[in-house]
């Protein structure tokens, strides 16, 4: 959209400008943005706020950064809310589901996937979130990983080849093979689609030596690397993304005192600014959805380590696509304060995806940020349920009104 356009009257302001005062959030009282080009221009007290083209009226409520969601699984087709019933019941969460959400994604058509992703993708920004990542891994044949990678490219520059999420069916008694056609044939069709490459590092899944063999491939032909591990129990996977400078490590459910010693020693970005981390990456979506013990934030928080909040939507074990319901039950059931909980889902998502025009609010920013319908961020975890987004913008482009 041409033209300037200031947000005005804001009661409270989120800018994550560590530089600035105002604690960790960078908290500004009775403040204005002026975005122009798609970017923040300034930002500053009302009363000195520059004239704009046009203008948005806070009217006193508080104003964050938008959200960024840096682990999310949109490219499927089918549902398991029978799956999750089951489960509710008594049954427990393996993971083996996955293969049901395969068969489907494999029998769908490009559309069928696009329009899911497009419904998610929507439904996402509504509730405030800007920046997503997507991973491709319910295909896994060359074509179906590439062709989820070129959708969900329609929708995100932050894109994961995940074709090592599951051994698929007709690999399960020879992995090795499977583990060299994902680094031969299956990485090439991707890479030009991907920014990362991901591994389900967990028992069922994959080893810790299959998981480094993929995530040295891909890192040879120039993508980031990131991992899911230590969701379902205690294992190697954050050692192994510490040694290999992964972005991020997620769910980070089960760990040891060396582990978060691990993670801490990769730096804390809360205090030193974008430094590039191994961000822990916390998906209390996933706890909730299988019924299963939450991380525990305090620990690693407590030691140093850089955490980030995310749904992990996905139609197996978190079929949210909603990061207020993550901060909501971060607060509650992992004991991050809310402010910690609010950095964790902006400027820790940022840090998660390696971002620094993302997650903050301060000059030369993507113009990316959401109104409340509240004076205060607490209210995202004061008001669980309850949709307090009133209106987002994107790339400075204004998304909804109520
Ligand atoms: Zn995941």
């Amino acid at each position: 959209m041409r033209g300037s356009l200031l947000v005005d009257n804001i009661g409270e302001l989120v800018t994550n400008d560590i530089g600035g005062e105002g604690g960790p959030l960078g908290i500004r009282r009775h403040a204005a943005v002026l975005v122009e080009d798609g970017q923040v221009a300034w930002v500053g007290p009302a009363r000195d706020a520059p004239a704009a083209d046009r203008r948005i009226d806070a009217e006193g409520a508080a104003v964050l950064p938008g959200f960024v969601d840096s682990h999310a699984h949109l490219v499927f087709a089918g549902d398991r809310a029978a799956e999750f019933a089951a489960r509710m019941a008594g049954e427990p969460y393996t993971g083996g589901g996955i293969r049901t959400t395969v068969g489907a994604t494999r029998a769908a058509s490009d559309d069928e996937l696009r329009a899911t992703v497009r419904r998610l993708r929507g439904e996402a920004m509504r509730q405030g979130t800007t920046t997503i990542e997507i991973k491709s891994g319910y295909g896994l044949t060359v074509a179906d990983e590439a062709r989820s990678l070129r959708i969900a490219a329609e929708f995100t520059e932050d894109t994961t080849f995940l074709g090592a999420h599951v051994v698929p069916a007709e690999y399960a008694d020879r992995p090795d093979d499977y583990v060299g056609m994902v680094c031969g044939p299956m990485l090439a069709a991707a890479a030009p689609y991907a920014r990362w490459i991901d591994v389900f590092c967990e028992r069922g899944a994959f080893d810790v030596d299959h998981a480094r063999a993929i995530l040295a491939c891909g890192q040879a032909v120039g993508l980031g690397v990131r991992l899911h591990a230590n969701q379902l129990g205690p294992g190697p996977g954050v050692q192994l993304g510490v040694e290999l400078g992964a972005a991020s490590v997620d769910h980070c459910t089960h760990l040891t005192d060396a582990d978060v010693d691990a993670l801490a020693s990769t730096g804390t970005t809360w205090v030193s600014g974008f430094e590039p981390t191994t961000v822990a990456t916390l998906l209390p979506g996933a706890e909730f959805s299988t019924r299963s013990p939450y991380p525990d934030a305090r620990r690693l928080l407590d030691a140093g380590a850089t955490v980030a909040l995310a749904t992990d939507c996905n139609p197996g074990s978190s079929y949210t696509s909603s990061m207020p319901f993550c901060i909501a039950l971060a607060v509650r059931e992992m004991r991050m304060t809310p402010a910690e909980a609010v950095w964790a889902a902006t400027a820790g998502g940022a840090a998660a995806l390696r971002r620094t025009d993302v997650g903050r609010l301060a000059r030369g920013a993507r113009a990316d940020l959401m109104i409340l319908d509240a004076p205060s961020h607490l209210h995202l975890a004061y008001r669980p349920g309850v949709p307090l987004i009133r209106q987002v913008l994107h790339n400075g482009v204004p998304q909804c009104r109520p």
